[in-house]
């Protein structure tokens, strides 16, 4: 990989989202910044009131002019970010920067020859301070903090050597253990950043894919449970979903005393259908049976499945044997009326019967009694002759006596 260079190199071949991270970082210390301009006015004054000399002031005057210049950037970086990319904001707070320690740099070369030691110490600790400051506050961007840092120490460091004092060259070294550690520290402060910022990037992105995933999941899971639950072939419920659906129909009928009907559905001659035509023909004639079952059968609440080959079933919440034969009648008209040709019958179209069956459910009781009356009624209905309906059960119009089967046929003619 090759690694980028330049002054800016800490904002170049990372995400924008970090170059942002990055400058933001440099651009949120308002309260350090105020704090420091208010001890370098504070030096200048002791500086001018102590010695009466106007450097102290024009140096107070300087700082607090490069301190307010930070401010006003800090403010306009917060309002307008967008004005300028990530690396003209990290120009700005480099130029603003840099100049704050050319300014201690510029400092250092006079101050050294103060008479008044002690404050010579005092502005060299709050320069100190100020370089280590600088290496914390902007180890983001590596280039603005190791300017500050050469800015204000290499001038110190080379007075130093200059001076002929011997403090002041044993201190020369220090200056450079002062760098050197201010360095180290800035490096390792923005290596912990890139490492939580990357951290933080990569687990937004797992987040992300996870999410991303968890949703194709749910689609795919959708789907399996529509596979799972629906007949391949015609599209309506499987025997599985009937099952289920009935035993829950039945439940919720018996807990609020509701009668329910089930409906079954025989096609008539349909193994001469096969024959004659084919399965494939016979596959569609059955996805059209479905169809036609599901529309007239289309109420709320209503199920239809494909109960066996060629059999279907019809479930019937809160409907009473008479509503139920009504509904079986109208499916054999509609089925009549689609005119299927079918010319290994008798009659010349694909017909069904179908046996209605109709109970008041009981609470503990399961549904298999419903099914059974609903099945010998399909077969009564085929014993009478095909193409009709045949209805029976104990909850008719007016709720005929519990337990008694109570037997309508209702033949329809083609
Ligand atoms: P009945 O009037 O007594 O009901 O006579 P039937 O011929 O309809 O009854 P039988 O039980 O003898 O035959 C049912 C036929 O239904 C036989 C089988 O091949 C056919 N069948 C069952 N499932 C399918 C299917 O998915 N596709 C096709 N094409 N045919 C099927
Ligand atoms: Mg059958
Ligand atoms: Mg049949």
């Amino acid at each position: 990989m090759i690694r980028p260079t330049g002054p800016l190199r800490d904002l170049t071949g990372v995400s924008p989202e970090i170059a942002w991270k990055l400058t933001d970082a440099i651009f949120q210390q308002a309260s350090s910044l105020i704090i420091a301009v208010a001890v370098f006015v504070l030096l200048g004054s002791i500086g001018f009131f102590s010695s009466g000399s106007f450097w102290y002031l024009a140096a107070s005057l300087f700082f607090s002019a490069n301190g307010v210049w930070c401010l006003t950037l800090m403010h306009r970086y917060r309002t307008s970010r967008g004005t300028y990319s990530p690396k003209g904001w990290a120009i700005r707070g480099m130029v603003s920067g840099w100049i704050a320690a050319a300014g201690w740099g510029g400092l250092s070369t006079v101050i050294l020859f103060e008479p008044n030691r002690t404050f010579v110490l005092m502005v060299i600790a709050v320069q100190s301070a100020t370089v280590i400051g600088a290496a914390v506050r902007n180890c983001a961007v590596r280039s603005v903090a190791a300017g500050q840092i050469y800015l204000t120490l290499i001038p110190l460091f080379c007075v130093c050597l200059m001076s002929g004092n011997v403090y002041f060259l044993m201190y020369a070294g220090f200056v450079v253990l002062h760098l050197l550690a201010a360095l180290s520290l800035m490096n390792f402060l923005h290596a912990q950043t890139m490492r939580l910022l990357v951290q933080d990037e990569e687990k937004t992105a797992l987040v992300t894919s996870l999410e991303a995933t968890r949703q194709e999941l749910e689609i795919i899971n959708q789907h399996l449970e529509t596979l799972a639950s629906t007949d391949a072939l015609t599209g309506v419920a499987n025997r599985r979903t009937f099952d289920l659906a009935l035993s829950r129909e039945w439940a919720r009928s018996a807990r609020e005393a509701a009668p329910l009907s089930l409906l079954l559905l025989d096609v008539d001659r349909f193994k001469a259908f096969n024959d004659f035509y084919g399965h494939p023909a016979g596959d569609t004639c059955l996805c059209t049976i479905a169809a036609i079952v599901s529309s007239v059968a289309g109420r709320p609440g209503d199920a239809v499945a494909r109960y066996g080959g060629e059999e279907f079933a019809v479930i019937l919440p809160n409907t009473k044997l008479d509503g139920a034969a009504t509904i079986a009648q109208a499916i054999c008209e509609a089925i009549r009326a689609a005119e299927i040709p079918h010319d290994a019958s008798d009659s010349g179209q694909v017909t069904v019967s179908i046996g209605v069956a109709c109970l008041m459910p009981v609470q503990g009781t399961a549904p298999a009694q419903l099914a059974m009356h609903a099945d010998a009624a399909l077969y009564a209905a085929k014993r009478a002759g095909r193409n009709r309906i045949h209805a029976a059960g104990d909850c008719g119009p007016s709720h005929g006596s519990a337990g008694a089967v109570q037997s309508t046929e209702s033949p329809l003619r083609v």
